[in-house]
């Protein structure tokens, strides 16, 4: 018979709740605050990029006040944890460049008992220069990437493919949340490129895919500049040196021309124009840069003539004639590929 006690709630008569106390869900309520409301929430963003801070830490964001605002209004509200199937109306008007007021209606149950309540909160929107916008202002940087060819400059392909990695690199350290890894400067100097980094990890980044893209190596030259907090701090040179010849290129080596046709890191190989074989030149055996093939004109077959090859010469008009290459197949009449070396003419093909 101890249960006829419990069966009422000892404050109202009604049927009793659940609880060890007996009491109804309606008394229970009555006396449980279930909704508390900071009065304010700071959002702190960066003016220049948009990245949002959060505790200590930076990220960055595309997203606008008006996505952030209700989040950040509810980021205010603390719930009793038994509150059942909540649910939010966020309203916000904008007060001011740096403030908004919200207005957050809440609903659910508790008890079994349905709630509803609302509260306002000030949505403080607060501009701080971020960490990388601080570091790039500071002119801060940790490395300078050099790109440079062997004796020679580098070619306008070159360098855009080189601008497009370092970009390319830097968008996808950012994606991956390395904020500090940016580029604070990119431009092209009288022998190549030099980029300003903002990390090691970019500059080394950088420094491999351009020598594995276009073909070089890359050497790294730290060098001590100050201390922070007991620890050395260190800007790093990144040297990347392209290989001296690019595929395509025509040389002349041991008297013979050949066209490139891979630039490895201590020879290249190459198609010897006179017999049409392949041939293999090491770093260290000397050669001379004839033009690359896409600067080659076309010259008019004239007559062929044992072993010979009457042309006309595109600049002079005058008659000339070489040797033939002995892989090529054409008639009088035709036009062939050449290159101007001094005063004679490389057959291409
Ligand atoms: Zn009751
Ligand atoms: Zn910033």
């Amino acid at each position: 018979m101890a249960d006829i006690r419990e069966a009422f709630c000892p404050r109202c008569g009604g049927p009793a709740g659940e609880g060890i106390d007996g009491l109804c869900g309606k008394c229970r309520l009555a006396e449980t605050r279930w909704l508390e409301c900071e009065p304010r929430a700071v959002h702190t963003y960066c003016p220049s990029c948009g990245a949002q801070k959060s505790g200590q830490l930076w990220t960055d964001s595309e997203q606008e006040r008006q996505e952030i605002g209700p989040g950040l209004a509810l980021s205010a509200l603390r719930l009793h944890p038994e509150v059942r199937r909540p649910q939010f109306e966020v309203g916000i008007r904008e007060v001011s460049a740096n403030r908004s007021m919200a207005d957050v209606t809440v609903t659910g149950t508790l008890y079994g008992e349905p709630i509803r309540d609302r509260c306002t909160v000030e949505l403080v929107w607060n501009k701080e220069q971020c960490d990388r916008c601080n570091r790039i202002a500071g002119s801060y940087y940790e490395g300078i990437v050099q790109v440079r060819a062997t004796d020679r400059r580098l070619t306008d392909r070159e360098l855009d493919v080189a601008t497009r990695i370092a970009h390319e690199t830097e968008a996808s350290l950012q994606g991956e949340g390395a904020r500090l890894s940016y580029i604070s400067d990119l431009k092209e100097t009288k022998d190549g490129i030099d980029i300003v980094v903002g990390s090691q990890a970019i500059g080394l980044a950088i420094s491999q895919a351009v020598s594995q893209r276009l073909g070089g190596r890359y050497t790294t030259h730290p060098k001590l500049v100050g201390e922070k907090a007991g620890r050395p701090i260190y800007r790093v040179t990144y040297l990347v040196r392209l290989y001296p010849f690019l595929r395509g290129d025509v040389i002349e080596s041991g008297g013979a021309d050949l066209e490139i046709v891979s630039v490895e890191s201590n020879h290249v190989r190459g198609v010897d124009l006179a017999t049409g074989r392949p041939r293999t030149v090491r770093d260290e055996e000397p050669k001379r840069l004839i033009g690359h093939g896409s600067d080659a004109t076309e010259a008019l077959v004239t007559h062929l003539d044992h072993g010979m090859l009457g042309l006309i010469d595109p600049v002079t008009s005058a008659a000339i004639e070489v040797p033939r290459p002995s892989w090529l197949t054409v008639e009088a009449g035709a036009q062939v590929r050449v290159l101007r070396d001094r005063d004679r003419l490389v057959v291409l093909g």
